[in-house]
């Protein structure tokens, strides 16, 4: 009977042991996963005790939502616009989206434009870069501006040889739909890596923020400083992410939606942070085309992020809301608010 007891007593113990084991972070459990998604490559790590779930349907999401918003795929919302003649009925979610993007093509007077599609193809970053002859730039520049789409509800109608291009705005929304889904299974640490797209999700296992580099744009194994996060996203848009040469001149794939060539103005790279991956995106992409003076100016006039960008000359603009720190070497100019 003393036996039985002692025998009861200790899997009692085991038992207790075990359930404080796995409330506790000692007994976090880690899942990762990478897939090739978006025309990038993409990480997703994280902890906790329902990490894997979340690993799983964050990768379940990300293949939802590229089958609604590639421009390539022929059953894609993105798609069906660009292709079919007349008014496209869309999804929620995409009309949301466009509406989105509108409203900050107008904040950012016309910076960020999601209708520069027939530009885009023109230079064909996809697939064949090749530099355009001048009369068609003046073409697909004529068929590129936000007048040319009108959405109403979920129809959407442009018109003719005009096209919509989410490639912006799409990685940062998704980051979004994905952050929803760590905090739905209370996930209290991940890293998600969308190609230049980073989220840090809660803490590190330590508790302390993540720590996310900033690369430099001249050197694909160094980074300018690091960003501390917590709950943010670190978004970089930069000429040396996709580019071609041709007779010693570098062509990116961010364009200048007035030249419609690719924006020269004066920055390397631009790294927003902010919470609002949407946001996050298009600004990165906008800040960009609109250059140092521009870019400080609608930071001190919209809240909601900051931003870290590498200059033609390799010195940094930094807003001082970023948790920034340069690595040794590199001079920061930091922009205040006040
Ligand atoms: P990102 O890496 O976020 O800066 O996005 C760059 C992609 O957005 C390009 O590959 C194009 O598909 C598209 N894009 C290029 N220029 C612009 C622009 N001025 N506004 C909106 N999207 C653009
Ligand atoms: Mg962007």
């Amino acid at each position: 009977m003393k036996q039985l007891a002692k025998k009861i007593l200790s899997i009692l113990c085991v038992s207790v042991l075990l359930i404080s084991c796995l409330a506790s972070s000692g007994c976090q459990q880690e899942a990762s996963g990478t897939l090739f998604a978006l025309d990038t490559y993409i990480t997703l790590r994280a902890y906790g005790r329902h990490a894997q779930a979340a690993v799983d349907q964050c990768t379940g999401e990300i293949t939802r939502l590229e089958n609604l918003l590639s421009t390539t795929r022929s059953y894609s919302d993105i798609y069906k616009i660009n292709h079919q003649e007349g008014p496209v009925a869309v999804s929620d979610e995409t009309a949301q989206l466009i509406t989105r993007s509108l409203s900050i093509t107008e904040e950012t007077q016309g910076a960020f434009d999601i209708t520069l599609r027939p530009l885009i193809s023109l230079w064909g970053f996809e697939q064949e870069p090749r530099l355009p002859e001048e009369e068609e730039l003046l073409t697909a520049l004529s068929l590129s501006g936000a007048g040319h789409l009108s959405l109403t509800g979920h129809s959407v109608l442009l018109d003719p040889g005009c096209g919509v291009d989410l490639g912006g705005i799409a990685k940062g929304y998704i980051t979004d739909r994905l952050v929803s889904i760590l905090e739905e299974q209370k996930v209290p640490g991940a890293m998600l890596v969308l190609g230049g797209n980073v989220y840090a999700h809660g803490t590190r296992e330590n508790g302390k923020p993540w720590r996310v580099g900033v690369q430099d744009p001249r050197d694909e194994h160094g980074i300018v400083g690091v960003v501390e996060a917590q709950d943010q996203c670190v978004i970089t848009s930069g000429g040396y992410q996709r580019y071609f040469e041709q007779d010693g001149i570098t062509y990116h794939h961010i364009l200048s939606p007035e030249t419609g060539y690719p924006a020269d103005s004066g920055f390397l790279s631009v790294t927003i942070v902010s919470s609002d991956g949407t946001l996050a995106d298009a600004l990165s992409t906008a800040l960009f085309v609109m250059g140092p003076e521009k870019a400080e100016a609608y930071w001190k006039s919209h809240p909601g992020f900051g931003f870290v960008a590498v200059l033609e000359d390799g010195s940094l603009l930094v807003t001082e809301d970023c948790h920034f720190t340069p690595e040794t070497g590199f001079a920061a100019t930091i922009l205040q608010k006040g």
